[in-house]
């Protein structure tokens, strides 16, 4: 247990700060993550070092983002700060792609994430999932359920959908609550999102998608002939191979794809 820098940090909840204290865990994290010297690595929260002591010691540089600056001001005085190079700021404002064509090489990120943004941030994160090679994070069960579920689990959702349109999605670690300090009331996992290198998916506009998604996901209740009647008519789903008796959580991500594609072409060619 690595409790002795917690005892100079009082946690703030508005920052989601649940560190990290046992040093099992830690070396698995390490092992899954598994840096190598030449590749750009980036920390979301690096809070008071657990993963980023460790990692950054097996690279040249390792690249921080931490909101709370009273972190940084006790990261500032570890032996191993010259290793970093330190961003100040909210995450949801990082651009990646800028980082990206400074290094000109894609972009590693990790970290335990500050739960009450995890959502948000994956979504902003796969809106840069062009420049990144993986994502290995540290997130509440339920939201890594989320990511993985399948056409007719209750957890199969809009974040499903897009998460697995871009990349792989891999629970690799179950991580207990008395692992972290303060112990948070959730469940967390360890998990890998990488971008697919062959896609499984294809739509011209990604914007439909979400937009088809959106709809059918707002009434989950709903048989996709109500809850999508203002895109397709009932005989337009079923030409499409689609049954119209079924509702948005039945349908697979391929499905989706298709109907967002025959919008595309209908609103491009008309
Ligand atoms: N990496 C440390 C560990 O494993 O013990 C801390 C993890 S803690 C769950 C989340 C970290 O993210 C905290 O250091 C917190 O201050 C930081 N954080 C929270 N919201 C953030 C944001 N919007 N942008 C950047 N960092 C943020």
């Amino acid at each position: 247990m690595i409790i002795k820098n917690f005892k100079k940090h009082y946690p703030l909840k508005k920052y989601g700060q649940n560190f990290l204290i046992n040093k099992n865990i830690i070396q698995d994290i390490i092992k899954i993550i598994n840096p190598k010297k030449t590749q750009i690595l980036v920390e979301i929260g690096p809070g008071l070092a657990a993963l980023t002591k460790p990692i950054c010691q097996l690279l040249e540089k390792l690249i921080v983002i931490e909101i709370d600056l009273s972190l940084l001001d006790l990261l500032k005085k570890r032996s191993f700060y010259s290793k970093l190079v330190v961003f100040h700021q909210n995450v949801l404002n990082f651009n990646f792609i800028d980082l990206f064509c400074k290094k000109n090489q894609l972009i590693r990120i990790f970290g335990n994430l500050p739960y009450n943004i995890s959502t948000s941030l994956i979504i902003f994160l796969l809106k840069q999932i062009t420049v990144i090679q993986d994502m290995n994070f540290m997130l509440q069960k339920e939201v890594a359920e989320r990511l993985i579920a399948i056409p007719g689990n209750k957890s199969y959702g809009r974040l499903s959908i897009i998460c697995q349109y871009y990349c792989n999605v891999k629970i690799l670690l179950n991580v207990i609550p008395e692992y972290f300090r303060p112990i948070p009331k959730v469940h967390s996992v360890f998990i890998n999102l990488t971008p697919h290198h062959i896609s499984p998916y294809f739509v011209y506009d990604i914007k439909i998608l979400c937009y088809i998604t959106k709809n059918a996901f707002q009434n989950r209740r709903k048989t996709v002939r109500n809850s999508l009647k203002k895109f397709f008519s009932e005989r337009r789903l079923i030409q499409l191979d689609i049954d119209p008796n079924l509702r948005a959580e039945n349908i697979s991500i391929a499905q989706y794809c298709r109907l967002s594609n025959y919008l595309y072409k209908k609103l491009n060619n008309s």
